[in-house]
């Protein structure tokens, strides 16, 4: 199958989670997805079940601490239309227990390989082209895990400064912030940390990585032409701060 024909979005953290239901909703949307991730057996196996839906998508390794091999990466695939720096991680750590090595750690991943996909992204991108960041609700703040708190207001902060860059090229960059959602990445909490996010939520459930994608679509599309720089809280209601009656 051939990328050429049809716009191409690049997917980080696409082998599972959020980072998939957002590939197959571009699919779905008529994008030729690029999965990336250093899952290999997992992002292969979700760009064959795409390409068996009749989708054009396929699988590239990425480690995105593995800064150096970002650029190279990027200038190997056709030209995107559209990335979404979807990958991320995320540690529960009291702020006594973080140390400098945890909080490089985070940054590398959350923040600084955002930027610089971004950066190689935007080189090559047409006017038109849409940069999408997964930030998290925790930017507005968040209990114990401060370095994922400042690596996601890093991201916000990265999404307004790109935007504001990127706008004489007719790029768009806007951010997601997801509530907690029901992935591998909250499936791995203590069952505590688990019972403590869900009583934030008022509507009394996770959400979908489904949920989150469609925010990803909407930003992905011609119909935010006019928006920069944005951050949309996809949370079912919880940073409103209520609690569910
Ligand atoms: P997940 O852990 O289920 O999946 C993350 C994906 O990213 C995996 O496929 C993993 O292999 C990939 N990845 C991680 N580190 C990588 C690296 N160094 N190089 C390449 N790939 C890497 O997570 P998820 O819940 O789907 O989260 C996706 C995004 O949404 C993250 O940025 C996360 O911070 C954000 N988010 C999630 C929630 C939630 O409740 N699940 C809430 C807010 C924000």
């Amino acid at each position: 199958t051939t990328l050429h024909d049809k716009p191409l979005a690049l997917v980080t953290g696409g082998a599972r989670g959020i980072g998939r239901a957002i590939a197959e909703r571009l699919c779905a949307d008529g994008f030729a997805v690029v999965v990336l991730d250093r899952e290999r057996d997992a992002g292969a196996a979700c760009a064959a079940e795409l390409s068996r839906q009749g989708y054009r998508a396929s699988f590239e390794f990425v480690d995105l601490s593995d800064h150096a091999s970002l650029g190279a990466l990027v200038e190997r695939l056709p030209a995107p239309s559209v990335l979404v720096n979807n990958a991320g991680i995320f540690d529960n750590k009291d702020l006594f227990a973080i140390e400098s090595r945890d909080f490089a750690r985070m940054m590398d991943v959350n923040v600084t390989a955002l930027f610089l996909l971004s950066q190689a992204a935007a080189k090559r991108m047409k006017p038109g082209g849409k940069i999408v960041n997964i930030a998290s609700r925790a930017y507005l703040g968040a209990k114990g895990h401060a370095h994922y708190v400042a690596s996601k207001a890093a991201v916000v902060g990265l999404t307004r400064a790109m935007a504001l860059e990127l706008l004489p090229q007719g790029i768009m960059v806007n951010a997601v912030a997801p509530g907690g959602v029901e992935t591998e990445m909250v499936a791995r909490q203590s069952p505590e940390a688990r019972a403590a996010l869900l009583a934030l939520q008022p509507t009394g459930a996770l959400g979908k990585p489904a949920d989150i994608a469609n925010a990803v679509a909407f930003f992905a599309s011609p119909k935010t032409d006019f928006i920069y720089g944005q951050v949309l809280v996809v949370d079912g209601g919880k940073s409103l701060g209520g609690v569910a009656v």
